[in-house]
């Protein structure tokens, strides 16, 4: 027998080592966009990152991104991103509307 091999890719910001598949990948193509690709099959220097709120945040905060990718990431992207995140989790992390006004 002989299994297939899961394609393993690295986390930009943990570089935690994890199957392809469950990284959010990001494209920076050859004139310089960057956006978010979910098929994973776009052409240009992918880049990884952990769909995890505790990734997402550090890649965010203080351009850790933009370093990372060599340029300005759009802030479009940046939300989607976030979005890809906060929206996979079920409710309960954050709940703005919750307790006493006063
Ligand atoms: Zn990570």
């Amino acid at each position: 027998m002989n299994g297939k091999k899961v394609p393993m890719r690295m986390c930009a910001i943990c570089r935690s080592l994890k199957p392809k598949r469950e990284l959010i990948r990001l494209v920076r193509t050859a004139d310089g966009q960057v956006f978010m690709d979910e098929t994973g099959k776009k052409p240009g220097r992918g880049l990884y990152v952990c769909p995890e709120k505790k990734c997402v945040d550090e890649a965010l905060k203080g351009s850790r991104l933009d370093k990372t990718i060599g340029r300005a990431v759009d802030q479009d992207v940046k939300q989607q991103l976030k979005n890809a995140v906060f929206e996979s989790k079920d409710e309960g992390l954050q709940r703005p509307n919750k307790g006493e006004a006063r």
